[in-house]
Formats: C-alpha cells, structure tokens, sequence
C-alpha cells in the first residue's frame, strides 16, 4: 500500500473533540505494550508518528492520525490509537478500565468501520479473551492481529497461532495476522484487509 500523507491530528479527552468530517475511520486496539505504536508506525511507514502522541499522562487519550492512501485512488481515513488497557494490577473488566469515553467511542461512532485487535503472538490474556468477545458482542467488525511474530521460530508459529485462537475463543479457521513491525511482515496482508473492511 502507497501512504500518500500521515499526520497525527490531535488527542481527544472527551468525545466533543473527536473530528466532525465524517472520515471513515478505523480504530488499534489492545493490551499495553502488545506493540500497538510500533504497527502504527509500521503500517503507515513512518517512524515515529505514533509517539507523537506517547508523552506522560496522555496515555489514556483517544489519539486521531489522518491517512491518505492511494492504490488507484486516493482515499483518506483516521486511524484511530485508542489507550491500551491491563495497566490495572488487579484486572477490572476491560470497560470499567477504559472508561465511559472509550466504551461510547467503540459502541456509538458511526465513522468506526472496525477494529484492529492486537495481541501477543505468543500468549492471549483473560482479558484479551474478554475484549475480543466484547467486540464482537458489540457487533463491531475486528481484524485480529497477532504482534511480535518475529520472536517465533518458523516452527513454532502454526502451533502458537493455533493456541492463540484457542485463548481468544475464536474458531480454529478465524483470520489471524502475523505481524512483525521491525520486520513489516504482515503490513500488505493487514492493508489487505483493511481495505475490504473500509469499502
Ligand atoms: P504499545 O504500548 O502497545 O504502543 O507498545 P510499543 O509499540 O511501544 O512496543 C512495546 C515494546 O515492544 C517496545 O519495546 C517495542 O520495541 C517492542 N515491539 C513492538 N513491536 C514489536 C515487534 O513486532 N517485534 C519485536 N521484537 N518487538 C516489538
């Protein structure tokens, strides 16, 4: 995928800030330190736009970048950082951690085409079970993505994908996407998606 232009727009603390231009927008889910900056960064190449957004206190904003992708045509969308969740020690649902902004994003936003879920390739936590099933319960759209593959030998993969699916309760057929972001293994597949998820 061509990115024509990134640029990150701002931080949102309450839902009166969040862009009025009706931009079809897609939103990065997932547990704190999955590598959500890190794919951000990669899937839109750039190096450090994620980060922009990653000074102290700002980590529980709803954080917008404006994308313009171009394969024939242009088309432009926010991709859309929200927090991650699993900072609390003892684990509270995920939406009594996220929050009522965060939960009224995810359950009313009409531009939200779907989400892209972020797990460790190498362990789902309870609470990664609980988030994908609230997605879904939610009738949200997901992308599952599988993060830090690079730290998989070839021959552990199929078997760790295959326990992670298992760990997320999803069918042993469910899509789930390697991704590597020093590597941008998984980039073409994930745009792939995204763009059949965006049309
Ligand atoms: P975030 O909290 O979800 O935004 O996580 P970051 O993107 O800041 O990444 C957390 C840590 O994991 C950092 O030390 C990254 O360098 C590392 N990391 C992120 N993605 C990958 C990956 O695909 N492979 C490897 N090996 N490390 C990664």
């Amino acid at each position: 995928m061509k990115i024509l232009s990134a640029e990150f727009i701002r931080s949102c603390y309450e839902t009166g800030q969040f862009p009025r231009d009706r931009l079809a927008e897609v939103a990065f889910v997932g547990r704190s330190n999955v590598g959500k900056s890190a794919l951000i960064n990669s899937l839109l190449n750039r190096k450090h736009l994620a980060k922009v957004s990653r000074s102290p206190g700002k980590t529980r904003a709803i954080n917008y970048f404006r994308v313009a992708i171009g394969s024939r045509n242009r088309e432009d969308l926010y991709v859309v950082d929200l927090p991650g969740y699993g900072y609390a020690k003892v684990s509270k649902s995920v939406r009594a951690e996220w929050g009522p902004m965060i939960e009224s994003y995810l359950t009313g936003r009409q531009e939200l085409r779907g989400v892209v879920f972020l797990v460790d390739a190498r362990r789902a936590e309870a609470q990664d079970r609980s988030t994908v099933e609230w997605l879904s319960l939610m009738g949200l759209k997901s992308l599952v993505v599988a993060t830090k593959v690079d730290k998989l030998s070839r021959s552990e993969r199929a078997r760790t994908l295959g326990a992670l699916k298992e760990g997320l309760g999803l069918p042993a057929d469910a899509t789930v996407i390697p991704y590597s972001s020093p590597t941008h293994e998984g980039r073409e597949a994930l745009w792939r998606e995204l763009t059949s998820l965006l049309s």
